[in-house]
């Protein structure tokens, strides 16, 4: 396949880097003019999408992904796969989605869960709104980049998965994190803590998998200082559009909604470049408020 590739930061480089290794003719562009191997440049976003088989972007954010989309939609022929991996808030999507497809294209939120390791290492999940159509036509790409693709529904379904699964993630970081602290005040070993709770019903992946506590359970970032992993500010970013959504949508969210408060205050604090775990140390020098 001829590939648009739009976006090539810390999970665009190596996602397009995986496409062009696996044969495909991968065409990039980026504002920083970085281009990972294997990726032919281009001199614009137009340029990048026009007489593709498919064209991806891998931005910021929703307000970002709109102006792109606004150069890229009358480049692209028609029947393109317009292929979006960013995590944007819903209303961004649909209304991308919208534009796309009124010019004849196949477009799909398909936002990612796996992180950087996940995109260099091919193992992405992918989580997808948009047509039949468009998906089958991405699925061979969809394989390349990641293990797993779900097809969610209609476009907007792929980002509000991935919104109600990083909310629940946020929402259990933190309750692991407030209990490993009081199991700490209890006078608890915190290994006698890991091996009841992840063989009991408190367990869950941010506990068993991601521990936040070092020295327990599997390597985690917790283990190499609390470095990324998963960045506070972007979880920070995930758990806002979790609200920005659940306002529009009128769903009530009190969980969200604190979980989003407790992660405002911690990256106010100057703690955005930390792992979302360290949320554990920064309670343990705490007192109860
Ligand atoms: P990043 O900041 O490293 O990459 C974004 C890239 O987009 C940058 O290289 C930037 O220069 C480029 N860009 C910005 N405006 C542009 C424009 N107008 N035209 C062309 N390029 C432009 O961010 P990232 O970590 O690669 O994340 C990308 C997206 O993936 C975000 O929406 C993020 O929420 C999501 N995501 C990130 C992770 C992660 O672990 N990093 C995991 C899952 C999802």
């Amino acid at each position: 396949m001829k590939i648009g590739f739009i976006g090539l930061g810390s999970m665009g480089a190596p996602m397009a880097a995986n496409l062009a290794k696996a044969g495909h003719a991968v065409t990039g562009f980026d504002v920083t003019g970085v281009m990972p191997e294997g990726v032919s440049p281009a001199a614009g976003a137009a340029e990048a999408a026009a007489g593709r088989d498919a064209v991806i972007t891998m931005l910021p954010n929703g307000a970002i992904l709109r102006s792109v989309y606004g150069e890229i939609v009358p480049a692209a022929a028609p029947g393109t796969a317009m292929i979006d991996c960013s995590t944007v808030d819903v209303e961004s999507a649909r209304a991308v989605a919208a534009e796309a497809e009124a010019a004849g294209l196949l477009p799909l939120d398909a936002p990612v869960s796996g992180g950087t390791g996940g995109a260099t290492a091919g193992t992405l999940t992918f989580m997808v709104g948009g047509s039949d159509e468009g998906f089958a036509k991405a699925a061979e790409l969809f394989d390349i980049m990641g293990q797993k693709a779900v097809h969610c529904g209609a476009p907007g379904a792929g980002q509000s998965a991935k919104i109600c699964n990083n909310m629940i993630l946020g929402i259990s970081m933190l309750g692991v994190c407030e209990a490993f602290s009081l199991a700490d005040r209890l006078g608890l070993d915190r290994q006698a803590m890991f091996d009841v709770v992840s063989t009991s019903s408190g367990s869950c992946w941010s506990l068993n998998t991601y521990c936040p506590a070092p020295g327990v359970g599997p390597a985690s970032p917790a283990d190499n200082d609390y470095k990324p992993g998963f960045a506070a500010a972007l979880m920070l970013k995930d758990l806002r559009l979790s609200q920005q959504a659940a306002e529009a949508a009128d769903a009530p969210t009190p969980m969200g909604a604190a979980a989003t408060a407790l992660y405002e205050a911690f990256v106010a604090a100057g703690s955005g470049g930390k792992d979302f775990s360290a949320i554990l140390p920064d309670l343990m020098a705490r007192g109860r408020q």
